[in-house]
């Protein structure tokens, strides 16, 4: 029984799409790259659980960097450092990928090892304006295991 479900599962990542497995951007812990690392912000990061943080400029949508919870691990809260000092001292590439993008595909791109989180994003040619690129959200090696075991990961 629970091998079938693997076996729909791993068949099921030619089908659906990254857009179909991400945790979408209303639900995504980000941060501001203007943030002062002091010892408030530094527990919020922290109690938020999360590994990899997405950091965005001015708003939500423009994600510029990816701060890794480890990065913090030489700043002092007294020192009142700015997030930005820290992000560009490690300089992790934004990996970005399109909604339409195929589970096994992105499997074979986590795969390659280059960031386990990638930020999903469409071309917006809606309306008047000139098409645009939105965010919709992020998705990680995480989120396409579980659809291929089919249950939720806990953390702990
Ligand atoms: P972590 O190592 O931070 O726990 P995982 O890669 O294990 O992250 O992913 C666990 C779940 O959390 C996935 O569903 C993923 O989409 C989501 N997730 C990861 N980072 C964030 C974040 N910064 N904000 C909101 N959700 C996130």
């Amino acid at each position: 029984k629970e091998e079938l479900n693997i076996i729909q599962g791993a068949l099921e990542l030619r089908t659906k799409t990254v857009e179909n497995v991400m945790t979408p951007l209303s639900n995504c812990f980000m941060i501001h790259i203007d943030t002062v690392l002091d010892f408030n912000t530094m527990s919020e990061i922290m109690e938020s659980g999360y590994t990899r943080i997405p950091v965005y400029d001015t708003e939500l949508s423009n994600i510029v960097d990816v701060l890794y919870v480890k990065d913090l691990a030489f700043v002092d809260p007294d020192d009142c450092t700015t997030l930005k000092t820290v992000t560009k001292f490690y300089n992790h590439p934004v990996h970005f990928v399109f909604h339409d993008t195929k589970l096994d595909a992105m499997l074979e791109e986590f795969k390659k090892g280059k960031s386990h989180l990638a930020i999903v994003q469409k071309v917006n040619n809606e309306g008047e304006g000139d098409p645009f690129y939105e965010v919709l959200g992020l998705v990680t090696l995480e989120d396409v295991i579980e659809e291929i075991i089919k249950s939720e990961i806990l953390d702990e």
